[in-house]
């Protein structure tokens, strides 16, 4: 495959090649069903097959047990954001929010519309460049629960280690690295996750609820906002994003193929290192976004010199076949977006196009 490039897009963004490929041999005639999986129904035994084993490929990877739930729900990560206060911030309690970037602020917005909050530590002020350190957070009197973006996607920061909080339940936005790396999921009373760019195509978010929570969840409010329905239906109340949970289906299998989530770990760094490496060898031509010991594997940000030199990058990268470097409006500059299915051959590529375009122009 010639025609395609090294896509470096945060969302939706790069698939397993082999993935696509299977998808695409198995779309006509969907293991002789004689139909494609986007024809059949969600109550049939094909689809229910999918389904079961996402799930039970999720906890897998995660290491969880049977007092865990994987739901598919529709609506992305913003609609995570009312999700959580909706069922989890009851009237007279306070909600406990990290702000590391525009998602968790967009989070946090979302809460405020519902109930009481309290943000616990923030690097606004500091252009989101890190991530807060765990002496700096200072919770709530027994907060409902407390919240983070486990990667902030925009300034390309992410948590190394996860705050503990005992008892309270912390919640998290992982949906920018989930399934990147290992780590104690059994630490989250809540996880959410939007598929498009680490597990499959947009269209389906992964939530991960410890069961204990689905109790709480309020009977006034609307039925498909609550997480007990999902729980209770098997995620399938109503017809689920089918196609995208296939996709997802695929994903977390070739995940477990390749190693699970250390391998990917080992994977990322390696690739993540070969562009934070021209970033700090530069001389100050590239300057990274995030500070060294909060810097994403994920999505890698950085300046030029100016935006002209900024938009020629980019230009120029498009030509070399790299594609979807432009960073958000907000930061500026360029964002390499490096999810798990990105090769170490693409992040070879760029890390090579840095090069030659930092000597070309400085
Ligand atoms: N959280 C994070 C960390 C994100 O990066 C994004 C999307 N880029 C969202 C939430 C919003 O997700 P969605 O578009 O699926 O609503």
């Amino acid at each position: 495959m010639t025609d395609r490039i090294f896509n470096f897009n945060a969302g939706p963004a790069v698939l397993p090649l082999d993935i696509l490929k299977q998808a695409q041999a198995e779309l006509l005639n969907y293991r002789d069903t004689g139909m494609s999986i986007l024809e059949i129904s969600h109550r049939s035994k094909p689809y229910e097959v999918i389904h079961q084993e996402a799930e039970a490929d999720m906890k897998a990877l995660l290491g969880l047990g049977d007092n865990y739930r994987v739901l598919f729900v529709q609506g992305g990560g913003s609609l995570q954001f009312a999700m959580v206060p909706m069922n989890y911030l009851p009237a007279g309690r306070i909600a406990d929010y990290i702000l590391t970037g525009s998602w968790s602020e967009k989070a946090l917005q979302e809460a405020k519309l519902l109930g009481q909050t309290h943000v616990a530590a923030t690097t606004a002020g500091e252009g989101y460049r890190r991530i807060p350190s765990l002496q700096e957070i200072k919770l709530s009197d027994k907060p409902a629960y407390v919240h983070i973006t486990s990667n902030n996607t925009i300034y390309g920061t992410q948590w190394r280690e996860f705050p503990n909080f005992g008892d309270i339940p912390l919640m998290a936005d992982m949906s920018s690295d989930m399934l990147s790396r290992p780590f104690d999921a059994k630490k989250f009373a809540l996880i959410y996750a939007g598929a498009q760019k680490n597990l499959g195509p947009a269209g389906v978010t992964i939530v991960i609820i410890r069961k204990d929570l689905l109790d709480e969840c309020p009977p006034t409010i609307p039925t498909m906002l609550r997480y007990d329905t999902y729980a209770k239906n098997d995620s399938m109340y109503n017809t689920p994003p089918c196609f995208s949970v296939y996709i997802v289906h695929l994903v977390l299998q070739w995940l477990r193929k390749n190693g699970g989530l250390a391998a990917m770990e080992k994977h990322n760094q390696e690739k993540a290192a070969f562009i934070y490496r021209q970033i700090d060898q530069s001389g100050g031509f590239y300057r990274g976004h995030a500070e060294p010991d909060s810097r994403s594997l994920m999505n890698i940000t950085f300046r030029l010199p100016n935006e002209e030199l900024e938009g020629a990058f980019v230009k120029e990268a498009v030509q070399a076949g790299l594609g979807g470097l432009k960073g958000y409006r907000t930061v500026g500059g360029i964002r390499a977006s490096v999810y798990n299915a990105m090769s170490k051959e693409g992040c070879l590529a760029l890390a090579a196009f840095m090069d030659e375009f930092r000597k070309k122009n400085s």
